[in-house]
Formats: structure tokens, sequence, C-alpha cells
């Protein structure tokens, strides 16, 4: 991120520019999410959400409290890599034009990091639910039993710390376009605000098509907020099905919400639910 600001801004400045960049994603993606699903179609949409609830402003606050937190974490890792860079102890692998590697090349790249921060956020999740760890490090996330976007970054500054371990791991070791990058964020970002939507967006047939039963759903994410030990992962569904770690009720679960969404869309457009 910040190979892209000229060489003669400080640190500080950059530091400021990378929270901001950080904010500022939270805050069009959450937000967003949040201003349809919570403030505009709130009423209208009720019967869509998956807990049948709202949470209280209390929560909400504290979310974002732990985001705001988690984006000062994040900014400072960017900045120290930075520092790491300019000593010449150690180079990233970002480059910038296309040319200096296959076109081929960028699309695996990009799918892999994907792949790899989904098996690393499942490892790390799970390491995180150890009793030694969980009060200390991932409890601040499990504050919210419904969580609402707003919770996507929602982090202790612990946790913070080996979330955003994943960006120096693979930016040293596997070369990456900048726009692999770029891809990444937004992919990541936006995984995280359906994961802690509170609504469920995918069809009724996801969990059982072919190709779309290896994404995770919004509601395996809130069932993991709700049930705790049960659903670690991102963004497939593949760890929780190799470690038998979905809740038992994951299938029932998300059976009842869909088929509860696409009726009260049916009943909605003819008219039968009124504000
Ligand atoms: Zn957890
Ligand atoms: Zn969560």
């Amino acid at each position: 991120m910040t190979q892209l600001i000229p060489d003669d801004v400080g640190l500080f400045v950059r530091w400021l520019i990378a929270f901001g960049m950080f904010s500022a994603r939270y805050l069009v993606f959450a937000g967003t999410a949040y201003l349809v699903y919570y403030v505009i179609k709130r009423q209208e949409w009720l019967f869509m959400k998956i807990q049948q609830q709202f949470p209280h402003r209390k929560q909400i606050l504290t979310e974002i409290k732990y985001s705001i937190l988690s984006f000062l974490v994040f900014a400072t890792v960017i900045i120290g890599m930075r520092v790491v860079n300019n000593s010449g102890l150690l180079a990233n692998k970002i480059y910038f034009h296309l040319s200096e590697h296959s076109v081929a090349y960028f699309i695996f790249s990009t799918a892999l990091i994907i792949f790899l921060h989904d098996a690393y956020f499942y490892w790390i999740h799970r390491m995180m639910h150890h009793p030694l760890l969980y009060e200390r490090v991932h409890k601040a996330h499990h504050l919210s039993k419904d969580p609402t976007p707003w919770a996507a970054f929602a982090f202790h500054p612990s946790e913070a710390l080996i979330e955003i371990a994943f960006v120096p791991l693979i930016i040293y070791t596997i070369p990456l376009h900048v726009a692999a990058l770029v891809i990444f964020g937004v992919w990541q970002v936006t995984f995280n605000v359906i994961g802690h939507l509170g609504y469920e967006i995918f069809p009724r047939n996801t969990i059982r098509h072919r190709l779309f039963k290896w994404v995770n759903t919004s509601t395996n994410h809130n069932m993991h907020h709700k049930f705790v030990r049960c659903n670690y992962g991102l963004y497939f569904s593949l760890w929780d099905r190799l470690m038998n770690t979905n809740h038992a009720k994951y299938y029932e679960t998300f059976d009842e919400v869909t088929t509860r969404r696409d009726e009260g869309f049916e009943k909605l457009k003819k008219g039968c639910i009124r504000n």
C-alpha cells in the first residue's frame, strides 16, 4: 500500500494514510451494509434476519471501537514492513508491472492468496478458541452474539496483530502484483461484512449446489457468534467440512432462514407485509 505513496513522505504521514485507508474501506463496506439492512430496510426486511432481534447500541459501539483499534495495529504493521524494506534487511516481492510475470500467474497468485488466507484464518481461529488464548485474545470478537457488519474487524489488538501477520507472510514469500493485493483486500472485506451481516444473502440451494456448497454463508458465521465452538471457516467451507467442525444444525438453520426469507419476500411482493 505504502509503495504507492511518493518516497519523500514521512513515516507518520504514511501511517496516517494507511490507517485512513483501512478505516475508509471499513466505512464504505460495513457502513453501506448497515445503512441498508439496519436503517433503511430495518422493519421491512425483519423477516430476513437470521436471529430475529436487533443488537443494542452498546454492542455496535463496542464493535466500532475494537475495529478502530484493529486499524491502528494494521497501519503500524504496514509501516513496520516499510521500515524493514527501507533498512534493506528484507525486500518484499510486490511488483507493479504486469509484464514482470504472465497474466496466468497474476490470476493464479490472486486465487492462491485467497485460498491460503482461508486456511490461515481457519487454523489461527481454532487456535484462538483454545482456553489458553480465548479469554485474552479472541473473546473481544465474541462480545457480539448477534454481530452487525461493524463487527467485521472487531478484534482485540493482539488478535488484530495475528490477523494482519498474514500480509508479511505472503508479501515476503510470494511475488504479487499490487492489484492482486487490492483484489484480496476487497474480497476480504466483502466476505467479512457478509459473514457479520446478520442476514442471509445466498440462495436457498447454496449448501447443496455442486460448486457453491464450498462457499461459506452468512448463517455459518452468524452461528459461530451464537454458539461459539463451531463454524470456524472464513471464505470457504472446506476446512470445517474436512475437520467436521460445522454445527450439527447448520444445514437445518440455513434452510429455515432461507425458506423464511424467500416466503417473506413472496408475501412482500403480494403486499401482505406492512410496515
Ligand atoms: Zn471465534
Ligand atoms: Zn466474526
